[in-house]
């Protein structure tokens, strides 16, 4: 499961994640970190995937271009980290990732004009080594649910990837009853209905 870690070395949060076998660190933005807090999730504290592809979803959650390592992630040992986060079953069908080598880096949807009018996804190491002829190239997190339908339709793709589909399927999952299911466990105090929170803690 992901958890949530905080910089040690400046402001800010972040998500490790066990996806394909490898750990994935994320950059948490503030409404991220909010919405996590507001879940009652603390630091250190695993939370469902299904937040963590909401908030990846929403953009609120994201890699890096170059694959993020944060200063205190890369000291930790790899074996560590494996038994800290076992692979979940069923966990990359929730993210995209690359049609040829299921990295997450900088991953983008590219129209592929073979033989076929194909779409891929495609990340930052293998766009590069595409010898086909491509149409566009749009970075993954652009794309909203609509208007990936509408790409998909528009294109008349003749062959779409996997991934794509996987993609477009974890789009249209309705995740906000998850996140409300965790603030009802919350105290009833820290609720607040649907807005504002009373001053904001700062901690
Ligand atoms: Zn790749």
């Amino acid at each position: 499961m992901p958890v949530l870690h905080e910089y040690m070395d400046k402001d800010g949060y972040y998500i490790l994640a066990n996806m394909n076998g490898n750990v994935v660190a994320f950059q948490l933005k503030a409404e991220g970190h909010e919405k996590l807090r507001d879940a009652g999730i603390e630091v250190g504290q695993t939370f469902s995937r299904f937040l963590l592809i909401d908030l990846y979803k929403k953009g609120d959650a994201y890699t890096h271009k170059s694959g993020v390592t944060p200063p205190e992630f890369r000291q930790q040992k790899a074996e560590q980290l494996q038994i800290e986060f076992p692979p979940e079953p069923g966990a990359e069908i929730l993210f995209p990732h690359c049609s040829n080598c299921r990295s997450m880096k900088d991953l983008h949807l590219i129209e592929i004009m073979d033989k076929k009018r194909c779409a891929k996804i495609l990340c930052s190491d293998c766009r590069p080594r595409n010898r086909a002829p491509t149409d566009s190239s749009i970075p993954l997190q652009l794309f909203t649910r609509t208007s990936l339908k509408h790409f998909l339709a528009d294109s008349q793709f003749e062959i779409i990837d996997p991934v794509v589909t996987d993609y477009q399927k974890s789009l249209d999952m309705e995740l906000e009853d998850k996140w409300l299911q965790l603030k009802r466990k919350k105290k009833p105090v820290q609720d607040t209905l649907l807005g504002k929170k009373p001053g904001g803690s700062l901690f």
